[in-house]
């Protein structure tokens, strides 16, 4: 039985690995010339158990009107005549009822904790390099009322399977010397010592290669200009190589995994994907002290910002902005990630030697990804991963996997069906 996977991200690379370790002969259509050159990137590099609440909480609301009109605001809308970015916006408002925001962090948390253990497994088999460390995720509070509200999650996070310690600013320095100089700010922690860190591009990159000599075929620079469909099934996928040249691939079985691009491809027969673009920025610098840089993985819960040491590189990401599908740098929202770092951690890094960088989380408005069966037949979907994708694209792929082998899904009430 032949695969066809389309598109070459942490999301695609993942679903082709498992799916060739099932069996079955796969193969990868993807534009650019390598694995992960889009949103799998440059992310925030955390493998982020102890955050399965999604954007679209109760409290989400009043934080977006709070920052509306801030041009370095954490969360930016900016309104276009575009009936999808409308509708997305008032899908992410129904999302925020009590009700939904608790199934939909139950669901992310189930994926979350069975894909953690799926990378640990995954990492141990191919013995894959990718600046990774084990060293959990320190959630900043940096006033008392943020950190009475963020205490408060420790108890849910421990229902939900995933360990999570409230720290005094002490316990803090004590995990992070790096945080010492913000002793006087820091209000205090929540400490999830189970989440890791990594590098995601070089992870993609790293386990493309290794498929690719399992016998996974990678078409690169090869753009999708049609899937194909007939009677309820998927008939091929209208491609255009690096030279112009147009022609029609085919397999048995199709996965989605096109990122924010996805949808575009199924709507002309009747799939309705919820996913829209939600832009992102990172920051990456050399470390020039490492004694002043933190290598725990950390998130300032008033900023939205998070930092992973990659080796001897520091990763700064944060901000959200619904605008399309416009990937220019704006200065101002890179600046904001800039000053959070100068002022977090003054002459650790070299910050004049920044790269900047943005990219499109395929969000769905609850944040819970679509995986499972499609409409046509021979259509399934891994996609619309959003603020998580690293997290959950492991053990996304190993459920998927199993689906399409026929058995048991792994994870309790998955499929998270697109429709
Ligand atoms: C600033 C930022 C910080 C983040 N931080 C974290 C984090 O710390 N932890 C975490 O878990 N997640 C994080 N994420 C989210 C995570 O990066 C994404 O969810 C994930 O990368 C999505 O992967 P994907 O494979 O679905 O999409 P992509 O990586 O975009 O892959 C889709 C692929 O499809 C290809 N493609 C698209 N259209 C076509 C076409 N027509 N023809 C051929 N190929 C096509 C693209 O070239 C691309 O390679 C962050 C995201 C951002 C933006």
């Amino acid at each position: 039985m032949h695969v066809m996977v389309l598109g070459a991200g942490i999301t695609g690379v993942t679903t082709a690995w498992f799916l060739a370790k099932a069996g079955f002969e796969v193969s990868v259509i993807e534009r650019q010339g390598e694995a992960a050159l889009e949103t799998s990137h440059a992310n925030g590099g955390q493998i982020s158990i102890s955050h399965p609440e999604p954007w679209a909480n109760p409290s989400a609301p009043m934080t977006a009107l709070r920052w509306l009109g801030r041009e370095d605001a954490p969360l930016l809308f900016r309104p276009h005549a575009d009936l999808e970015q409308w509708a997305w916006a008032l899908a992410f408002l129904r999302e925020c009822l009590p009700a939904r925001t608790q199934r939909n962090t139950q669901a992310i948390a189930r994926l979350a904790v069975y894909s953690a253990a799926q990378l640990r497994a995954l990492r141990a088999e191919t013995g894959i390099a990718y600046d990774h460390l084990e060293r959990g995720i320190l959630h900043l509070f940096f006033s008392a009322k943020e950190f009475a509200h963020g205490s408060a999650k420790a108890p849910q996070l421990e229902a939900l399977g995933i360990r999570a310690r409230v720290c005094s600013t002490d316990e803090c320095l004590g995990i992070e010397p790096a945080l010492a100089h913000l002793r006087d700010q820091l209000a205090g922690a929540l400490y999830a010592p189970d989440d890791e860190s990594g590098d995601a591009c070089r992870f993609t990159q790293a386990l493309a290669i290794r498929a690719a000599e399992a016998g996974v075929r990678f078409h690169y620079r090869t753009t999708i200009t049609r899937i194909a469909q007939q009677g309820g099934t998927i008939d091929g996928i209208d491609v255009r190589d690096r030279d112009g040249r147009t022609g029609m691939l085919k397999a048995d079985q199709y996965v989605v995994c096109l990122g924010s691009y996805g949808r575009k491809l199924v709507s002309p027969f009747g799939e309705h994907l919820p996913i829209y673009p939600v832009k992102g920025y990172s920051v990456t610098v050399p470390v020039l002290d490492p004694s002043r840089t933190p290598s725990v993985s950390l998130t300032d819960e008033s900023r939205r910002i998070v930092c992973s040491r990659l080796g001897d590189r520091l990763r700064v990401a944060g901000t959200a902005e619904l605008n399309g599908f416009d990937t220019a740098i704006n200065p101002a929202r890179c600046q904001a990630i800039l000053d959070w770092l100068e002022s977090r951690f003054p002459g650790a890094t070299d910050i004049a030697a920044a790269q900047r960088w943005t990219g499109l989380r395929p969000a769905t408005p609850s944040n819970v990804p679509l995986i499972g069966h499609g409409g046509p037949s021979n259509l399934w979907y891994n996609t619309g991963h959003g603020t998580l994708g690293w997290t959950l694209a492991c053990g996304s792929a190993s459920a998927l996997a199993a689906l399409m082998c026929g058995n048991p899904a792994p994870v309790r009430d998955f499929p998270f069906l697109p429709r």
